[in-house]
């Protein structure tokens, strides 16, 4: 859509009280540099980098969702009119650290070194920075699904590493204790210490082996 004389996009948003008014000739310029923004802000409370690019194609389109509960309607207005928040409709979210960390960092924070064998994932060094990965959805790496598109899963249970296997499938030592097998309908997930590798297996290279469930 083009601007016409005088007319323009402006989007709002609301986050820690702030008020964050972005304007631009086309209304998908104006929704990524508000968008833009709004994550900047979330990745500096979060004590996380900014990443170029965080809200490109569809692998990321969790962390776009979580964005937008950030922003107002757009609305094609003249130039020198006034704001009005409320004609915008911008909402009042309220986030957690934690929420913006695990949006943002999920995925980067998984390996091995920050989950530990009762399944909490850690992102700092405090007794409650950590989550349950039991019941949380991971990305299925593009390799290995079947679709060309996304696919998540669900981690439905937590199994022994050593009970299941002889030995790591990639460096060939031996499991060390506490080691888990992350277990998803379609999936197997090792964060491997041995070898510092996170190792996905497709269940049927494990139907052979009773123990993985
Ligand atoms: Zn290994």
């Amino acid at each position: 859509m083009r601007a016409s004389e005088g007319k323009i996009w402006r989007i709002i948003a609301r986050i820690d009280d702030e008020i964050i008014i972005k304007q631009a000739s086309s209304v998908e310029k104006a929704t990524r540099s508000v968008r833009n923004a709004v994550c900047q802000r979330l990745c500096d409370s979060a004590e996380i980098e900014y990443e170029l690019g965080w809200w490109k194609g569809f692998r990321h389109k969790a962390r776009r969702d979580f964005v937008d509960n950030f922003i107002g309607t757009p609305l094609y207005v003249q130039i020198d009119d006034e704001v009005e928040i409320e004609l915008h409709e911008v909402p009042y979210e309220v986030y957690t650290i934690q929420q913006v960390r695990l949006t943002f960092r999920k995925m980067t924070l998984m390996s091995p070194d920050n989950i530990d064998a009762w399944g909490y994932l850690h992102w700092g060094p405090g007794d409650d920075e950590k989550m349950q990965l039991l019941g949380e959805k991971i990305p299925i790496p593009q390799h290995l699904s079947s679709s060309k598109g996304f696919e998540e899963e669900e981690i439905i249970a937590l199994s022994d590493a050593q009970e299941c296997l002889s030995e790591c499938p990639k460096c060939k030592s031996e499991f060390p204790f506490g080691t888990l097998i992350l277990v998803t309908e379609n999936f197997r997930l090792i964060p491997a210490n041995c070898c510092g590798n996170m190792i996905w297996l497709k269940e049927e290279d494990s139907e052979q082996n009773e123990d993985w469930t």
